[in-house]
């Protein structure tokens, strides 16, 4: 049979996606099952690409969370929709927290985006790009992050009623994933070379609740602590209010779960407590914090808090001020309030002007710059185990296991004198202290 003249079918190459990802963590790990899953599929996916082309597909994974996070997603769609028109990509797709919170808003004002899905659409956001769910992929992502870290969640949603935050409405309530299946995420990275697993969630102490009906983070914990490989286990995003202290047993008892604990207090004088409907008071608040010092000696606490809350007076905030000098917290993040529409506080009035909101976060930050520095200088002379991120410029550049990634402190190491791949541990003994960053010698 004479071949010649039969054409060659070209297989049709399918179209690259270009996955852009805005907001959190938990977007960053739903933006990495998204891209396993389109891998799995044989489909060509990219994080973040500059390069575009004509036949991409762009997909924006969105934040609704506050205010300025919305603009820049909103920013984000706008520019690759006007990328579309000038006929530079070829579709644009929306996810995440920003679609899923104004879809039909979004649908009548920009429509010349392809599609827009919600924050728990995986489904159907694949059904759209021509590729189908593989269940026998579960665990399996394409990291986004160094590989020797990742952001690992352990649940969805919140059954939190805190007033002034939309996330419930965007996620949903409290969903728990399956222990073994964890477990088995876990095996999945470290067996990829991950060395540090970043335990998130709305609330990491309601793990279990829904699923097992009791709270059994610490129970995971040990789970997660006995896979070969996993030598640096973290905690973020823990609530105050009925903390099982039992998590802190298996963070005494293993030497592979970081003594460290992010836990958001958004404030502390009762009455905007009781407002914010955090379900906890001063006291209480005060007294967690001591317990878990107590507990875990020389734990690192990584805290959030708000300014300019409705009816925030500056006697509030002089007193929060107070409390953060007392209190002296290892790390801490503060934003200005944000009225957000459907949340039980948008019902109050926005009272404190921006402009006041933005210098109560000044002062804070300002205050705990110098705490930072005070305690940093305690660290001087002391060697500390030490996981090299990247190479940047004249110095290697890591963290110790009182440090989160992008948040925290960071180790700088003369890169002339040492050299630590990234991945590795090192000993790195500290000879210079500055507000946020160590410097030191690699000892061993
Ligand atoms: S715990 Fe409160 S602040 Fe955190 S996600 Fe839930 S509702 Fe929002």
């Amino acid at each position: 049979m004479n071949t010649k003249n039969i054409p060659s079918i070209k297989p049709v190459k399918k179209p690259k996606v270009n996955v852009i990802t805005l907001g959190c963590s938990k977007n960053i790990y739903d933006s990495e099952v998204l891209m396993g899953q389109l891998r799995g599929n044989q489909m060509e996916v990219v994080h973040e690409a500059e390069q575009v082309n004509k036949d991409d597909i762009i997909v924006i994974n969105t934040c609704g969370f506050i205010d300025n996070a919305k603009q820049e997603s909103i920013d984000t769609i706008l520019q690759y929709s006007q990328l579309k028109e000038e006929g530079k990509v070829g579709k644009v797709i929306v996810t995440g927290c920003l679609s899923e919170r104004y879809k039909p808003e979004l649908e009548s004002e920009i429509t010349n985006v392809d599609a827009f899905f919600g924050t728990n659409d995986l489904n159907n956001i694949l059904h759209s790009l021509g590729a189908n769910y593989k269940h026998e992929l579960i665990g399996e992502r394409l990291l986004t992050t160094p590989s020797h870290f990742a952001y690992f969640k352990i649940a969805e949603g919140c059954n939190r009623p805190c007033s002034f935050c939309a996330i419930p409405l965007m996620r949903g309530k409290h969903v728990s994933r399956d222990m073994n299946e964890l477990v088995n995420e876990a095996k999945v990275l470290a067996a990829n070379g991950t060395r540090e697993l970043i335990l998130i969630a709305q609330d990491l102490t309601y793990y279990g609740l829904d699923i097992y009906g009791k709270r059994n983070l610490d129970e995971l914990l040990r789970r997660l602590s006995d896979v070969p490989g996993i030598e640096w286990i973290r905690l973020q995003y823990a609530y105050p209010s009925g903390f099982p202290m039992e998590i802190l047993d298996a963070m005494n008892e293993r030497e592979n779960i970081c003594k460290y604990l992010d836990m958001p207090l958004q404030h502390i004088t009762d009455r905007m407590l009781k407002s914010m409907r955090r379900g906890i008071t001063k006291q209480k608040t005060v007294d967690i914090v001591n317990q878990i010092r107590d507990k875990v000696p020389g734990i690192a606490m990584r805290t959030t808090l708000i300014t300019g809350y409705p009816g925030e007076t500056e006697a509030d905030f002089e007193e929060m001020l107070n409390w953060v000098e007392d209190t002296r917290f290892d790390r801490l993040g503060c934003f200005t309030y944000s009225h957000e529409e459907k949340t039980h506080a948008h019902s109050l009035v926005d009272d404190v002007p921006e402009e006041v909101k933005q210098e109560r976060v000044d002062a804070i930050m300002e205050l705990q710059q110098g705490i930072s520095f005070e305690i940093n200088q305690e660290k001087v002379g002391n060697t500390y185990k030490v996981l090299i991120d990247r190479k940047e410029g004249d110095f290697f550049i890591g963290r110790t296991e009182f440090d989160s990634p992008e948040v925290d402190n960071e180790v700088l190491i003369d890169a002339a004198m040492h050299y630590a791949a990234p991945g590795s541990f090192v000993q790195v003994k500290i000879d210079r202290a500055e507000d946020f960053d160590l410097y030191g010698q690699i000892v061993k």
